[in-house]
């Protein structure tokens, strides 16, 4: 059994306000470990430890500050297997899948490492002579960092490393299906010399202390990824408070598949983009959107890919998918395959057997035939269905995938350049592809969205330091 801890202020500890036993989502009978709960108390150490360290920590220059990001890296990377393993124990992502989240961690640090040695600022000719004029970038200080489970390692990384490099200390609260995670990987960082203070791990439910972290804190900013309905919140506090503030939110991403499409390219996108790690990524994708006149060749091959998926406990290295991650999430998703099954025609489905699988499994599904205002098609899901909608043309389609209150991801499978570059101008989305999935956009570009499901900053990237950071302009006068 593994046990969550808080680490506030360089000591560990077991917070006492109740408990959640972790089930393994892909095997409901084995108990994987327990998540200690705080209470208001811990959330206010936190913070003061987090201001506590702060002098210490923005004082060092950047390249000391990249160097701390670099050892980390270091000792992730000797830990990747580890890390993994106890996540897909906790919330059912598949091993190979959620190795790959763990490199991604990894590289984000050295990214960010890095940057500790890039300029941070520029010079601007003075009107007068004899003034040398200059911006730098400064840290805002103590940030609130609130994560969601489903990417474990590398969501908590790309808003920790860059927060850290701009000088910022940090209290981070997990989500609860992700603490065992979590406490894991604040381990591997203290033994890899993480200094007192700058990272603060606070555990507990956040409709409990998510209040106490936002309205008793005098936190520099909060960064938050989960739903929109928790990050509108959030957003509300903030604005109020004048808390600097980015809010990750929720998608409904389209793949839209033109006549002309190459559909041995397309489909394993598709696939991939809908049904890798069960359909929880806020890029996933949802709705697909087909030209009618090849409707009878695209179901046909998706249906052939579907029957080939493998579903699987998430330790099994051949595990396409695995199961969601808890029960909650299990009830939710499986509302919508019932209103599916019931006010929807099925496309296509997978019937993979489960071995061992008294798990929250949930077979992939594409239905179609609702209109463009179901449920279906403008709620986000957050599992393993996906729903078609035909098209009458590029325009047609183009109108569909931008009717939906979210705008975070979009893709276009076409051989014709001219509609892929149209698409890029067209979709209303934050990350838009071209024959590639509405997944995976990589760790050095900006992530995020438009609409509700970004409060418009970005993440990642180049784009991260000016969340994390304020522009001072500087001016002095010589002679
Ligand atoms: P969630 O909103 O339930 O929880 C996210 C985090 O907020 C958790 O740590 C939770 O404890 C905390 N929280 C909940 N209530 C709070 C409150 N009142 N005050 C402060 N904190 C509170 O979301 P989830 O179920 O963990 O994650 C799934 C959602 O995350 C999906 O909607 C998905 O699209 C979204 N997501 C978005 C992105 C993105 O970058 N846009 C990435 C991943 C996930």
């Amino acid at each position: 059994m593994i046990h969550s801890q808080n680490y506030i202020g360089g000591e560990w500890s077991i917070p006492t306000d109740g408990e959640l036993i972790v089930h393994n989502p892909s095997n409901v009978k084995e108990q994987v470990g327990i998540v200690h709960l705080s209470g208001a108390s811990e959330v206010l150490h936190a913070e003061q430890a987090a201001r506590s360290a702060l002098p210490g920590w923005a004082g060092l220059s950047p390249a000391k500050r990249g160097d701390t990001l670099g050892r980390l890296a270091t000792a992730l990377e000797a830990n990747v297997e580890t890390l993994a393993t106890i996540a897909s124990r906790e919330m059912g992502k598949p091993i190979s899948e959620m190795k790959g989240e763990v490199m991604r961690g990894v590289n984000l640090l050295k990214y960010y490492a890095a940057e500790g040695v890039r300029s941070h600022g520029s010079v601007i000719p003075a009107s007068e002579a004899g003034v040398l004029q200059y911006t730098k970038r400064v840290p805002l200080g103590v940030v609130g960092i609130i994560t969601p489970w489903n990417f474990p390692v590398a969501i908590p990384i790309w808003k920790i490393a860059p927060a850290l490099l701009c000088g910022n200390t940090v209290v981070w609260k997990p989500a609860e299906f992700a603490c065992l995670t979590a406490t894991k990987m604040i381990e591997i960082f203290v033994d890899a010399g993480l200094p007192a203070g700058i990272i603060n791990l606070v555990i507990g439910k956040g409709s409990k202390i998510g209040d106490v972290l936002l309205e008793h804190c005098n936190l520099n900013a909060i960064s938050f990824t989960g739903s929109t309905s928790t990050g509108q919140r959030i957003a509300a506090i903030c604005a109020r408070r004048n808390i600097k503030y980015q809010t990750e939110m929720g998608g409904k991403n389209a793949a839209v598949v033109l006549k002309d499409a190459d559909l041995d390219l397309a489909i394993p996108a598709i696939l991939s983009g809908a049904f890798r790690s069960a359909g929880q990524k806020c890029t996933a994708t949802s709705r697909i959107i087909v030209e009618r006149e090849i409707m009878p060749s695209f179901t046909a091959a998706l249906q052939k890919g579907m029957e080939a998926l493998i579903m699987a406990p998430a330790l099994d290295a051949k595990a396409y998918l695995g199961p969601v991650a808890s029960s909650s999430q299990y009830d939710s998703v499986m509302s919508y395959v019932t209103m599916a099954r019931e006010q929807a025609q099925v496309v296509a489905e997978c019937k993979s057997d489960v071995a061992d699988g008294e798990g929250y499994f949930i077979h992939p599904l594409v239905v179609s035939g609702v209109s463009s205002d179901h449920p279906l098609v403008q709620e986000e899901i957050f599992g393993p269905v996906a729903v078609v909608l035909e098209a009458d043309n590029y325009e047609h389609a183009v109108a569909l995938c931008n009717a939906t209150i979210f705008g975070l991801s979009a893709s276009v499978f076409t051989q014709d350049l001219n509609q892929g570059l149209r698409f890029l101008d067209d979709a209303e989305v934050g990350m838009v592809r071209v024959n590639q999935e509405t997944a995976g956009v990589e760790y050095q570009a900006p992530f995020g969205g438009t609409k509700w499901s970004s409060s418009h900053t970005r993440e990642q990237g180049q784009a991260a330091l000016d969340f994390y950071s304020e522009v001072k302009t500087c001016a002095i006068k010589y002679s």
